[in-house]
């Protein structure tokens, strides 16, 4: 009996032996974890201007909160990026020394409005079922760790003209959780509403609208399971960090502005444009799709953002249509409309490639005044935002960007994507180069429209794509002194239009 006992006792003791090393060796994982993504802090940083903002942004920091007037920023922060702000002379004060616990607390119990992954899946399978005449699913690419992007198609899918596409998009960044219940409760309204209100009836009929709730579900997982405040995808970096920014990896002026080349940073924009699957599965729905209008929902700070973000001075050439349609979304949520580097310069983020590179009229709406607002705020939260999508969804049908591709004209169409192209260093720079300069070759060209339609277009372009467009216009000039030779067209006026626009240029690259 007493032998028993020993041998019960050695054996627990082999065991947990044996097991220990195991055990700590678990547990340092997880502490160098943490130490490596670091515990965040919500912090609260004094500005004196807005070049003091841009230069946090630089950074690699998110703020998810620009007070300009109020002189300060809030940051979601880990300690050694503290020190860095410090040192540079930023006055600061943590709000919250563990983030992370926001979330936790009300993880405990009251957040029951949020839905899982798995939850989603499920009612978006279950709008396809339930309504197979109007709900297409559709899994247009797997994340880093094998889940599916879905895109939800809804339209009645009866022959005919094809239809405005609209995009509304969700949870781009993992801890935004309330940008994923918008895009799902619009298909639920949708839905409900489609057999008995004759309006949405009309709407869904005359539209094809395409709600990504979830574009980035590992990260959606791993903030509701581990890591609160985590906002990046889950791409295992090489240097063994995790994540990419996905709202700094689309190929639009993508680069280091408000954008970090640091694997840590949470505003790491990867390797390339376009480098992971889940922005990827976007771009390619979208260049299918040729949406009138984009919606992508991030939280927080209630606002509708429009193009451009990725300068100060970039303007897009619909500006006073996007600033239009921004106003008519916030009648609904009651937001404050604002041009996106008005906030602060960032660049590869999904609007200005909906826009600058897709021709559609997009928009980021910040959802509410937190990542993830209370329970007692979601139903309203969602009904204001569901009316705001409906609203730009109803207006698709009669509004378009300039540069939208079925409306832009083969000169528009040959310049942003020859634009695009060269922004993003994409080997398709040079062939996209030549079909503009075929297409303005006085050869093609013999009443001179084209060329007159080119130079407006040049005057009206932002201050990159002048820079970029320079050498075109060498080489046409090149065309046209050549065409003097041959006696063709109204070519002297070609060249002094030519010439006086190079001189304009001069002075922009002098800038
Ligand atoms: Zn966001």
């Amino acid at each position: 009996m007493r032998l028993r006992v020993l041998f019960l006792f050695l054996g627990v003791l082999i065991l947990t032996a044996f097991l220990m090393p195991q055990f700590s060796l678990a547990a340092d994982e997880g502490n160098s974890k943490i130490s490596k993504e670091e515990v965040p802090q919500i912090v609260k940083i004094f500005v004196k201007d807005k070049f003091d903002v841009a230069k946090l942004a630089n950074m690699g920091l998110d703020l998810p909160e620009v007070k300009h007037k109020n002189k300060y920023v809030i940051s979601v922060i880990t300690e050694s990026e503290l020190k860095k702000v410090s040192s540079l002379g930023y006055k600061y004060k943590v709000v919250n020394d563990d983030a992370d616990s926001v979330l936790r607390a009300t993880r405990a119990g009251t957040l029951s409005k949020y839905h899982t992954f798995d939850q989603i899946e499920k009612i978006l399978k279950d709008a396809e079922a339930n309504n197979p005449s109007i709900c297409k699913l559709h899994v247009i690419g797997k994340s880093c760790e094998g889940r599916p992007v879905y895109a939800l198609n809804i339209a009645s899918h009866a022959a005919g003209a094809k239809k405005p596409a609209v995009l509304i998009m969700g949870l781009t960044h993992a801890r935004e959780w309330i940008s994923a219940e918008v895009p799902t409760a619009l298909i639920e309204e949708i839905l409900q509403k489609y057999p008995v209100d004759k309006t949405m009836k009309e709407l869904v009929d005359s539209r094809s609208i395409w709600v990504v709730p979830v574009a980035n579900p590992d990260g959606l997982v791993y903030s509701q399971a581990k890591s609160k405040m985590w906002r990046k995808n889950r791409r295992a970096n090489s240097d063994k960090s995790f994540g990419v920014d996905l709202n700094r990896n689309y190929g639009y002026q993508w680069g280091t502005v408000g954008a970090s080349t640091y694997t840590g940073s949470d505003t790491y924009h990867g390797v390339g444009p376009f480098s992971e699957p889940c922005s990827t599965a976007v771009k390619q729905l979208a260049e299918r799709e040729k949406f009138r209008a984009t919606v992508s929902f991030h939280s927080y700070s209630e606002l509708v953002l429009f193009p451009f973000g990725y300068a100060y001075e970039a303007v897009a050439k619909d500006e006073q249509l996007l600033a239009e349609l921004a106003k008519g979304i916030a009648k609904f949520n009651g937001y404050t409309p604002e041009k996106s580097s008005d906030l602060y310069p960032a660049m590869g983020d999904s609007d200005d490639w909906f826009y600058g590179a897709m021709g559609a009229l997009a928009f980021t709406i910040e959802l509410g005044s937190q990542f993830v607002p209370n329970d007692n705020e979601v139903d309203k939260i969602n009904a204001d935002n569901v009316k705001s999508c409906l609203f730009l969804i109803e207006k698709a049908g009669n509004v378009h960007a300039s540069n939208h591709p079925d409306f832009a004209s083969k000169v528009q169409r040959a310049i942003s994507t020859f634009a695009f192209y060269s922004a993003t260093s994409d080997a398709r720079a040079n062939t996209s180069k030549t079909e503009l300069i075929n297409i303005l070759n006085p050869v093609n060209d013999n009443d001179g429209k084209v060329f007159d339609e080119f130079i407006l277009e040049v005057e009206k372009s932002d201050l990159n794509s002048k820079k970029m467009l320079a050498p075109v216009l060498k080489e046409v000039k090149d065309m046209y002194t050549q065409n003097i030779i041959n006696k063709l067209g109204n070519t002297r006026q070609v060249i002094r239009d030519i010439e006086k626009l190079q001189i304009e240029l001069e002075k922009v690259e002098e800038k």
